[in-house]
């Protein structure tokens, strides 16, 4: 583009006006879901017996048996088509972390030469998209390329776009799961029959536990003429290029601060199409970072909430759109200013009622909660390195290391009430544990627990997994990442630890312990194992750094790297014994992390060398070639001796315009070379090892360069947006 097209475009976003907004006039408790087939729809539209079944069988994770299916699909359809639907779709997440559909119509020949729209309950439960261009790791090869979608009955269909979209599972022909939706499904069964062994110690009747999670998403808007004059945008969801802008967040004067009014129509829009489509948000306002901003739903439980995200996910870009916008989910669009993450508040609870990270008001309720935060504790140090391979990208790695989000090597913050409580455990000796004057645990204080919890505060931004006073936050999720990914690693290790817990305690029962003093041992022995993990302090501070390294946490830092952590052994034996993955499955998709990594450094090394040596050298060029033009005009008028000193200004930009094109051409070719000779490796692994440590490199190097020309050309002829021009939305 050329620079009178870059003033063009800020104009055009700068004179931009809100999109008004289609309120509708009943209150949201009336639309609230009506793009659901909710259990209400179910109860209008199904058959008595069909609904009580498809209720049965949600309730009680049964499969569904085929007439129901046909009956279910009937009454689906017919909803649907009552609201305008024409076609339909199994809707699922492959591992590229977005979702994917593959629209059908109802229609079906009626045998008479004509249609008939038509949905049996074969075509709702399965179908076999010809998926094979879908991310698999070589589970299918071309000529077995099958993959089945089958309908989840837990999470509702919905509409969206005037298709009725079906929720499903995608796995393969020889059942290894290809989606994030399979192992999050079996992670949290995982987790509900070892959390009702443990939760059955306090309460007989528990007959399951749930797993929540309530997502915080990140984003940035930019105005979307703006957007398009970028391509490293466009293509690669983020700048590669820019220099700050002199102001950009040091004011914090954006975060909570008023929403631009185009920026609140935008909000309102979302909010509206969210609660129609039943997913229930609540919270929004303004990041940190200027142009930066949140949306946070109400917590739900953890398979329905990630449905709820990945469909918001969809919902921003498109809601976005009408609004002039571009979302920006990646994790850095933009270098010195924050980054966005998506922090997944988690917490189990069980059927009855009790959240079991709530200290509650008896004895009994807080040695629960000690059993279940002692339980976390474990889960989390044992798998630190998973954990962190969890939410691990070629996107994310910007964010994570950097002094604005949390470090690169996972701990919890446990605040300083719940620390003392901790403290106390570990240093009472086992009398402590002991009952006293006919209660238990006297000595520990437990039962004044909720006392000193109630308003629990502590807020330290620093760390990756902190306790929030009744859940944890894993804050080190990525704001474009598929939270399945976090939430299948911990709820599965979580599960692992409960049920090492459970047989910890019913063996020291048989060998005829009190079962209050053997769960509150069983407690500080998984507190005191992994008292490593506990870190109250500055996450970003680099005494952490090396102090993390001498407690055995995990510090590596490479991407690529990282994700061996999915095939350590303690990885491998933890998926199996919980039956959440195989190692097959662990192996394929790691195939599929490595490969995703290459290809997105791969395209960003292409774009940036593009832009770079087409847009960026040549208008540098130009602008040496002006102050050339000048010093030769000042040899004209003036004698060379006053010639010399009137054009040196000139001349020393001359030649810092020279060193850095010169730098830039130089690292360019030492890209492609790096690439090529990556492009060869046949090994994922290898490969994506080699783009980190060879590729990448050269990227930082070319945007230095680039950014110093930014700051050295003029102004009306640099081709691209500036940060300060992107990032202020009026
Ligand atoms: P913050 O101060 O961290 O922004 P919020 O109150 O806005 O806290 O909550 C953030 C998210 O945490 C919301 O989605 C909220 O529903 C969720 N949340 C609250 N309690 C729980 C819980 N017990 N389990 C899971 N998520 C929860
Ligand atoms: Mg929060």
């Amino acid at each position: 583009m050329s620079s009178s097209l870059r003033f063009k475009v800020v104009e055009e976003a700068f004179s931009r006006k809100a999109v008004p907004v289609e309120i509708p006039t009943e209150r949201p408790q009336v639309y609230y879901g009506e793009k659901v087939f909710d259990r209400r729809k179910m109860f209008e539209y199904l058959p008595k017996k069909t609904y009580q079944a498809l209720v049965d069988a949600i309730d009680n994770k049964k499969p569904l048996p085929r007439d129901v299916a046909d009956s279910v699909a009937e009454g689906m359809k017919q909803w649907a088509i009552d609201n305008g639907a024409r076609h339909y779709t199994h809707w699922f997440q492959p591992l590229t972390e977005t979702t994917a559909e593959k629209h059908d119509g109802f229609i079906e020949h009626d045998g008479k030469g004509g249609v008939v729209e038509e949905f049996s309950g074969k075509l709702l439960v399965q179908q076999e998209p010809d998926a094979s261009s879908f991310p698999n790791g070589g589970i299918r090869n071309t000529f077995e390329a099958r993959g089945y979608s089958a309908w989840d009955i837990s999470s509702p269909a919905f509409l969206l776009d005037n298709t009725l979209c079906i929720p499903t599972i995608f796995i393969s022909y020889t059942g290894e799961s290809l989606d994030y939706k399979t192992p999050l499904l079996r992670a949290l069964t995982a987790v509900d029959h070892a959390g009702t062994r443990v939760a059955r110690y306090f309460d007989p009747s528990v007959s399951h536990v749930i797993s929540y999670l309530g997502w915080e998403q990140e984003y940035f808007l930019v105005d979307e003429a703006l957007y398009s004059a970028r391509p490293d945008l466009v293509l690669t969801g983020r700048t590669l290029m820019g220099h700050e802008s002199a102001k950009n967040q040091q004011l914090e004067d954006h975060y909570f601060g008023a929403i631009p009014s185009r920026v609140e129509a935008f909000m309102l829009d979302l909010e509206i199409e969210c609660h129609r489509l039943g997913i229930p948000v609540r919270t929004r306002h303004n990041e940190v970072a200027p142009n930066q901003f949140e949306l946070a739903p109400i917590y739900e439980e953890t398979n329905l909430a990630n449905d709820h995200n990945m469909l918001l996910m969809s919902l921003i870009s498109e809601v976005a759109r009408r609004h002039n916008f571009r979302a920006l989910l990646h994790e850095k669009p933009f270098a010195g200013v924050n980054g966005s993450g998506k922090h997944n508040n988690w917490s189990l609870g069980t059927d009855n009622g009790a959240m079991l990270f709530s200290p509650g008001k008896t004895l009994l309720e807080n040695t629960r909660f000690i059993a279940f935060v002692s339980v976390v504790m474990a889960a989390v140090y044992r798998h630190n390195a998973l954990l962190k391979a969890s939410i691990m990208s070629a996107t994310n790695a910007h964010r994570l290391g950097a002094n604005e989000a949390p470090p690169a090597i996972i701990s919890i913050f446990a605040g300083s009430q719940l620390s003392a409580v901790i403290d106390r455990i570990i240093k009472s000796d086992s009398a402590d544990l002991l009952p006293i004057d006919g209660k238990h645990g006297v000595n520990l204080d437990i039962a004044s627990i909720p006392e000193i919890m109630l308003d629990n505060t502590d807020r330290n931004r620093t760390s990756p997994f902190a306790f929030t006073g009744n859940r944890f936050e894993f804050r080190a999720v990525g704001s474009s990442s598929n939270c399945g990914s976090a939430m299948i690693a911990l709820n599965t290790a979580v599960a692992e630890q409960l049920n090492r817990f459970a047989d910890a305690v019913d063996a020291r029962v048989e060998a005829g312990e009190e079962l209050n003093h053997a769960i509150l041992a069983v407690a500080r022995e998984f507190l005191i194992e992994s008292q490593a993990i506990h870190f109250d302090g500055n996450g970003y501070s680099d005494e952490w750094k090396a102090e993390a390294r001498e407690r055995g946490l995990d510090c590596e830092t490479s991407a690529p790297r990282i994700f061996d952590a999915y095939l350590s052994q303690a990885s491998i034996d933890m998926f199996a014994s919980t039956g959440v993955m195989t190692k097959v499955e662990l192996e394929a998709r790691n195939e599929v992390k490595w490969e995703m990594y290459t290809k997105k450094i791969q395209i960003e090394a292409r774009v940036l060398g593009d832009l770079a040596i087409n847009h960026i050298i040549p208008v540098a060029t130009r602008y040496q070639s002006a102050l050339l033009d000048n010093v030769y005009k000042l040899q004209n008028v003036f004698s060379s001796e006053r010639c010399q000193e009137l054009a040196a200004p000139q001349l020393a930009t001359i030649e810092a315009l020279a060193r850095h094109i010169k730098v830039i051409k130089a690292e360019v070719a030492k890209m492609v070379d790096a690439r090529r000779e990556a492009n060869r490796i046949t090994v994922e692994r290898e490969k994506a090892i080699a783009y980190h440590d060879n590729v990448a490199p050269c990227m930082d190097t070319i945007r230095y360069h680039i950014d110093k020309l930014e700051l050295m050309v003029d102004n009306e002829i640099w081709p691209l947006p500036k940060y300060r021009e992107l990032l202020f939305i009026r």
